[in-house]
């Protein structure tokens, strides 16, 4: 077994022996990372000098005795996050050069705990997407298979762990951003409730919708990613005064009397056979487990995604405001005055994607559309929201498919826009509800590509579904499956 074989549990136990060291581990990864990325392009930033400074810092602090969970662990983070003195380009030209003057608190809690930082991951721009087409540092291939997409937006991160270019990752989900590309990648990957995990430093994009969250390898190591960046920040002001639990303790396998929901409305015409059939597979562990099935309804399913693209993309083009060629990021040269200026920057800095969000979001809050879009869309969204909390009365997690198909083809939709939207339809409810979802590996299609399951809790109730997703993980192997990369 190879250094980058190891999850973040087994590299821990291996560190604190004294068997491995951090400056080894990040060794090995770097030289991961020289020979896959460029076939894969998971990467915008490797930051090899700064993550052997960090390793060095964390042998230490082990030798010190001053070890957190996540000292001298090799971690790779989405390029959206803010990192002080490192660029973050959030997949765009228009920030293309920027670095910011301080860490994300995300960030900011892992830098604390020693982990290192192996690098920027790429992704869809201000991440709007969902196959990570839409970069400006070109597409992401999916280990399993290179001809197909990783999923987006954090396409990078899926596939940087699939790849073992890294232990664990960070990324963000406003539509399923997170849970899309670990299904497509066969990795485990957790979005949190809105509200437990900072925002304070992401580049916001949709910022009712935005939530950090890890991607991991297993269950137990994406339970102390989210560990360490969960809890309140005084800086975030929707982030949440409650105390996280300690996810790792609730990981006991058992689950014996849970109730698991299937919402009717999820398994419909559209849904690939393979998809369903692996989903329904699972369905059966969770019953031999000893878990209760129970079908329930979320009846405005229907209306989530024209729901989502008016929120979205109107939160969207409010917050894209700011990128106009003055306060940072690109300016064009030649302008004639500063209007002109302002639309020749964006007009350069911007890809196709971004500014037909910021149209359609300008659109839907323009006055006298304002109340037939984007306030009918806020209300659909309370309806949205009524229907998970009806749902979870009567069970505890719900369960169903992350994405509709395994990964696409590379290439497929990018003419399509409506059809890539469609494909987050399981996801995005999540989002709106406001409530936590994490996709795990359940199978393999046909033609061998992964597949993922998707497990929602109530609000702030993270530790139900790693729980249920851990008794899973226990019961099946398909974790343990690697591509041949
Ligand atoms: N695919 C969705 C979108 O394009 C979700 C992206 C995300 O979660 N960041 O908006």
């Amino acid at each position: 077994m190879t250094i980058y074989d190891l999850t973040l549990a087994e590299l821990r136990d291996r560190l604190d022996r004294r068997e491995l060291s951090a400056a080894e581990v990040t060794g090995a990864y770097l030289e991961r990372i020289a020979a896959t990325n460029p076939q894969l392009n998971s990467f915008i930033t490797v930051c090899a000098e700064t993550a052997t400074v960090e390793a060095e810092a964390a042998d230490r602090a082990i030798a010190a005795g001053e070890t957190a969970p996540l000292t001298g662990l090799p971690i790779a983070v989405k390029d959206i996050f803010n990192t002080a003195g490192l660029r973050t380009t959030c997949g765009s030209r228009i920030l293309g050069n920027y670095i910011s003057p301080y860490d994300a608190t995300a960030i900011g809690r892992i830098k604390a705990q020693k982990a290192v930082i192996l690098g920027k991951l790429n992704m869809d721009e201000f991440a709007m997407g969902s196959s990570n087409e839409n970069s400006a540092f070109g597409a992401v291939r999916n280990p399993w298979e290179l001809s197909r997409v990783p999923g987006g937006s954090s396409g990078g991160s899926a596939a940087c762990v699939a790849a073992r270019q890294a232990a664990a990752a960070l990324g963000t989900d406003t539509g399923g951003s997170i849970r899309q590309p670990a299904a497509y990648c066969s990795v485990v990957g957790l979005k949190p409730t809105y509200g437990r995990v900072s925002r304070y430093g992401v580049v916001a994009y949709a910022s009712s919708l935005d939530q950090v969250g890890p991607l991991a390898r297993d269950v137990r190591d994406c339970a102390l990613m989210l560990q360490a960046v969960a809890g309140y920040d005084p800086a975030d002001s929707t982030s949440v005064d409650t105390a996280a639990p300690d996810y790792q303790a609730g990981l006991t396998g058992n689950i014996k009397g849970l109730r698991i929901g299937l919402p009717r409305e999820y398994f419909i015409d559209g849904l690939d056979d393979d998809v369903r059939r692996a989903v329904e597979q699972a369905t059966a562990t969770y019953r031999d487990l000893g878990a209760e099935i129970v079908e329930v309804s979320l009846p405005h399913t229907a209306y989530a995604v024209a729901c989502y693209y008016l929120i979205a993309t109107a939160e969207a083009s409010s917050n894209l405001a700011r990128y106009d060629g003055v306060r940072y990021g690109l300016r064009a040269e030649q302008a004639e005055n500063l209007i002109d200026m302002y639309m020749q920057s964006r007009a350069a800095g911007f890809g196709t994607e971004v500014k037909r969000r910021i149209m359609l979001g300008t659109y839907a809050l323009s006055s006298g559309y304002y109340d037939a879009y984007y306030l009918k869309a806020q209300k659909v969204r309370t309806l949205i929201r009524q229907d998970f909390l009806d749902a979870f009365e009567k069970v505890d997690v719900l369960l169903t498919p992350v994405a509709p198909t395994p990964a696409f083809a590379l290439g497929e939709k990018v003419n399509d826009p409506l059809q890539m939207y469609l494909s987050d339809i399981y996801t995005i409810p999540v989002n709106l509800a406001g409530t936590c979802a994490m996709s795990l590996p359940c199978g393999f299609s046909a033609d061998s590509l992964p597949i993922g399951l998707q497990l929602i809790g109530k609000p702030f109730d993270e530790a139900a579904i790693l729980s249920a997703a851990y008794a899973f993980e226990q019961a099946t192997e398909w974790h343990k499956r690697q591509p041949e990369i």
